[in-house]
């Protein structure tokens, strides 16, 4: 099963002609998910041939204009669209009332349903087949959520000479025990599928934070991450203001997944201040502390892989 991110925006406070805003979408086999939608998520969406018709749910961290004033432009986009299922938007406290009063005010009419869901408690928030989003509070200068999408476990490996062995004809009985149910043979015996499966495997996890002091509680959340997506917005000797403002340095985001024991970490959410050239010092500070860290760029495209 294919997962992908896309970053759509990788800055933070102002887009930069090379730069839009923070905004990543997710891929999983075919349905979308969006993770904050900064100024110019429809273009990248347009850019990458991405299809908004797809989107299940949107998740907002934060209420700040660069996570979130792409919305209206890419819901209005969509009010032509024909789409059966409802669009679930799911945020901290007031995104209902920006939503609402953007409608509003825009006049947008939209021909199907958008459910927005504030955030009450952190947990499990939205879930589907296979797979379950939670959301954590991170620590800002307003209300402001981190999220992972977590797989369900995978069945083990298959054996098919074990399977063979045991007198289990090639076929449907074959893909019934590798979903775990026990059959029985042509022969009258009964096979579990243990018989034939090794150990259970992972599923993945995919996890965003942005906006936020560091804390230790991140690293919880997002530990074991696949493919973690972090804000990195100043260098270590900007750490005092980053502090103050509530903000994070890409050290302090490498710390974190260190800690974690993530994959890989994306650095996101810079700062106008860094330039194509001097964004490479967040990357070498983070790297000394995690060398598994690799810079966002807008339209960059990274698959996650299962480990086994
Ligand atoms: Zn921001």
């Amino acid at each position: 099963m294919n997962l992908e991110a896309f970053i759509l925006g990788c800055g933070g406070m102002m887009p930069l002609p090379n730069r839009h805003l923070t905004s990543v979408l997710l891929r999983r086999e075919g349905e979308l998910f969006l993770f904050d939608g900064g100024e110019g998520t429809q273009v990248s969406l347009r850019k990458l041939n991405l299809r908004w018709k797809k989107i299940s749910v949107i998740f907002i961290s934060h209420t700040h204009a660069d996570h979130v004033t792409g919305l209206p432009g890419l819901l209005m986009l969509s009010s032509q669209v024909d789409r059966e299922e409802p669009l679930y938007i799911i945020g901290p406290p007031r995104i209902a009332e920006y939503i609402e009063s953007s409608r509003r005010v825009l006049d947008m009419y939209i021909n199907y349903e958008i459910v927005v869901k504030e955030i009450t408690s952190p947990g499990v928030v939205y879930e589907g087949e296979g797979y379950r989003v939670r959301a954590f509070p991170l620590r800002h200068t307003k209300p402001c959520y981190g999220y992972t999408l977590e797989e369900e476990g995978r069945p083990g490996e298959f054996h098919p000479e074990k399977a063979a062995e045991m007198g289990v004809p090639r076929g449907p009985l074959w893909s019934r025990l590798q979903s775990g149910e026990t059959v029985e043979t042509p022969e009258g015996v009964l096979v579990k599928p243990t018989d034939v499966l090794g150990p259970p495997r992972s599923g993945r996890k995919f996890s965003f934070v942005t906006d936020t002091l560091a804390f230790p509680e991140i690293a919880r959340e997002v530990e074991g991450s696949d493919f973690f997506v972090c804000e990195g917005m100043f260098e270590k000797d900007l750490e005092e203001s980053a502090r103050e403002k509530k903000h994070m340095t890409a050290e302090q985001a490498a710390r974190i997944a260190r800690d974690a024991k993530v994959r890989k970490l994306a650095l996101i959410h810079y700062s106008p201040r860094y330039n194509e050239y001097n964004l490479k010092g967040l990357l070498k500070e983070a790297e000394a502390i995690f060398p598994d860290t690799i810079l966002s760029r807008d339209r960059m495209v990274y698959p996650i892989e299962y480990i086994d």
